[in-house]
């Protein structure tokens, strides 16, 4: 029994379930084959931000797997905000997923059922800073091998191999890069350097344009930073002098160092703190 006290209840197919008592078949189909599709989401003070953006991204995703989806972005924007009220929950981060059910070990066959549940559970207030990235010994795969724009399961297993190589070796995150040996992006988060007024982030068409890079690419634009998206080598890191990346569950986190290899480590000391400018700016926004 997974036994819990963060929420009471999880939304599962239309109705609500008690958290002890949301579990799957050992037989999911999306279990053995990767192919869930999911998001992450926040609600900050009761409010969720970006939701309908983040639903529509949901559905692409499922698309982009193949999975039929039985409920319309509104009835899934009503579960979710409903699901956020019944658990009493004010600053969440939300969790929707999409995935085969376990009817067949069959790589395919019609008699799979398509699955939908949202989780939320209570989410870290403060903001990251001073985060300490390695480089990740995976590249992300070639766009031609997996849609990068769909946020699938079958994008993070290897996500999660850096991840926890960087945390055994002592780091907070890995900087992947795309399968060329540009930047790419870090394991659940886009990535950003800059210098005085400019911003320079990875063009999106080899990884997840994250809803969060969006939000900032234009928030930093109005705040009168020039913003670029170029290819980025890790050759090109040394001209910066802050580094941040943003996601929905890492918000802005400010980046302190990026080691290159066990000798070689990039440091980016943000000496007239735009980092924390933009933070600032961001909790403003989402109503921090
Ligand atoms: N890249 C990856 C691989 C991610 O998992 C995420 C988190 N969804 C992001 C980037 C950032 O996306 P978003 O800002 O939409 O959360």
């Amino acid at each position: 029994m997974i036994t819990n006290e963060l929420a009471d209840f999880i939304w599962i197919n239309g109705k609500s379930v008690s958290w002890n008592e949301s579990q799957v078949h050992i037989l999911t189909h999306s279990l053995h084959y990767s192919a869930a599709v999911f998001e992450g989401i926040r609600a900050y003070q009761g409010k969720i931000f970006k939701l309908k953006e983040h639903t529509d991204r949901l559905l692409r995703s499922a698309q982009y797997m193949g999975i039929e989806v039985h409920y319309t972005a509104e009835q899934i924007n009503e579960a979710t905000e409903n699901l956020i009220a019944k658990n009493r929950l004010f600053d969440a981060y939300i969790r929707p997923l999409i995935w085969r059910g376990a009817e067949s070990m069959n790589i395919y066959t019609p008699k799979l059922s398509n699955n939908i549940m949202i989780a939320a559970v209570p989410s870290r207030n403060e903001f990251t800073t001073k985060l300490k990235l390695n480089i990740g010994k995976w590249r992300k795969p070639n766009p031609l091998a997996m849609p990068p724009q769909a946020k699938s399961s079958t994008h993070y297993g290897m996500q999660v191999v850096c991840q926890r190589d960087a945390l055994q070796q002592g780091y907070d995150d890995s900087l992947i890069l795309d399968d060329e040996g540009f930047v790419a992006e870090c394991t659940v988060a886009n990535v950003f350097f800059g210098k005085g007024n400019k911003l320079v982030t990875p063009i999106a068409d080899r990884f997840l344009n994250g809803i969060t890079r969006q939000t900032v690419m234009t928030m930093a634009a109005n705040l009168g930073f020039a913003v670029e998206e170029s290819r980025i080598s890790l050759e090109d890191l040394a001209n910066y002098d802050y580094c941040f990346i943003t996601g929905t569950a890492r918000e802005i986190g400010g980046i302190v160092s990026i080691s290159l290899n066990d000798v070689k480590e990039l440091s980016f000391p943000d000496p007239e703190k735009k980092v924390e400018l933009l933070q600032a700016e961001f909790a403003e926004l989402v109503g921090k």
